[in-house]
């Protein structure tokens, strides 16, 4: 449970307009209600005048619609961006396809993504440690409802607790899973189009390269439009330029970057205090920090590849205050602790 002095501890600011909050979106049903402000406020991170110019040069641009990825350590709760650093190529694997259009169609969505950021990819036959791996799913394998789907780690040195701009974070890893054939209603096999799987896949490549979440409004290639992603898919293979601010307002700033901070309480950052103390004594790595649209999942592995996860759900609601910061260790996780006695009273 929160402690009670978390909304006391709340101190984060935005400029967002009454009446479009993240509370009132839920109530309405997210996607379904335009609302012009975004989620979180892009003109109070704490960055530095180029790079505040380079974001006011970004036009329809909506970072402020993603979702931060979350740590907190000693009752300090810390909301920031992470991403790949530009500095090194992000190794890349591409799924084998037969298929020269689908081929074709992969390499238009790559290419379109590595120029227009300031990354670069290299090109590989296998991942060595890290990197981006595209994976193709065959029809009626598990793993995806979609076209594809898309999990991006986040490494985090977890020294929260100071008041910096910053956390020392970097995306590490991320797989897209690609569909490209399917069943189809009447049970036989349909391969997606060109045009869908290209689309996807830049729209899959925008969450890989740390945009989490999706953009509400306007015609962001990081909406959750199936229509607007097939559309982009069209201008890619026509080989026209697809623009995305959003992605590039990521890009603008330095991973870490911190979004907002929080005091939640010492009770409420319990569970991720005790793996924290565990990461000597277990010889665990981590915390490896992945969000999707509304669930954080903070990680730690064992020499064995054993994960110990825990989970926050609604990080928007947090950050914003209208949820508790409560925390939800998996099983394997609690048996981890409490095996190890770390803290005695926490099970
Ligand atoms: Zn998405």
């Amino acid at each position: 449970m929160p402690s009670q002095g978390s909304r006391s501890g709340f101190f984060w600011h935005t400029g967002r307009r009454k009446g479009c909050t993240v509370a009132g979106l839920l109530a309405l049903g997210l996607g379904s209600f335009a609302c012009a402000s975004t989620l979180w406020d892009v003109e109070a991170l704490p960055i530095d005048r180029a790079e505040r110019q380079a974001l006011a040069g970004l036009d329809g641009q909506r970072l402020g619609d993603s979702t931060p990825y979350v740590f907190a350590t000693l009752g300090d709760a810390v909301f920031f961006l992470c991403r790949w650093p530009s500095s090194e190529k992000i190794p890349l694997v591409l799924p084998g396809v037969s298929d020269p259009a689908l081929a074709e169609a992969i390499e238009a969505a790559v290419d379109s993504v590595e120029k227009m950021l300031p990354i670069e990819f290299d090109r590989r036959e296998h991942l060595g440690e890290g990197g981006i791996e595209i994976r193709r799913l065959e029809p009626g394998e598990p793993g995806v409802s979609g076209v594809a789907n898309t999990v991006a780690n986040c490494r985090l040195d977890p020294k929260v607790g100071d008041e910096g701009p910053r956390v020392d974070a970097r995306l590490v890893d991320a797989s897209i899973w690609l569909r490209v054939r399917a069943f189809d209603v009447a049970g036989r096999i349909s391969t997606h189009s060109p045009a869908e799987v290209a689309g996807s896949l830049f729209h899959e490549l925008g969450h890989a390269l740390g945009f989490q979440g999706h953009v509400r409004l306007g015609r962001s290639v990081m909406v959750r439009s199936v229509d607007h992603v097939r559309r982009i898919g069209r201008r890619l293979l026509e080989g026209k330029t697809v623009d995305a601010p959003s992605l590039k307002a990521l890009y603008a700033v330095p991973s870490g970057t911190v979004v907002a901070r929080r005091q939640v309480g010492d009770e409420a950052t319990r569970w991720f205090d005790a793996m924290s103390a565990l990461v000597l004594r277990k010889r665990l790595r981590g915390p490896m920090i992945r969000v999707g649209d509304h669930v954080a999942r903070v990680n730690w592995m064992d020499a064995n590849g054993g994960s110990y996860p825990v989970f926050l759900h609604d990080v928007a609601a947090v950050m914003e205050g209208s949820r508790g910061f409560e925390l939800d260790p998996a099983r394997r996780t609690r048996a981890l602790v409490a095996r190890a006695g770390e803290p005695p009273d926490l099970n």
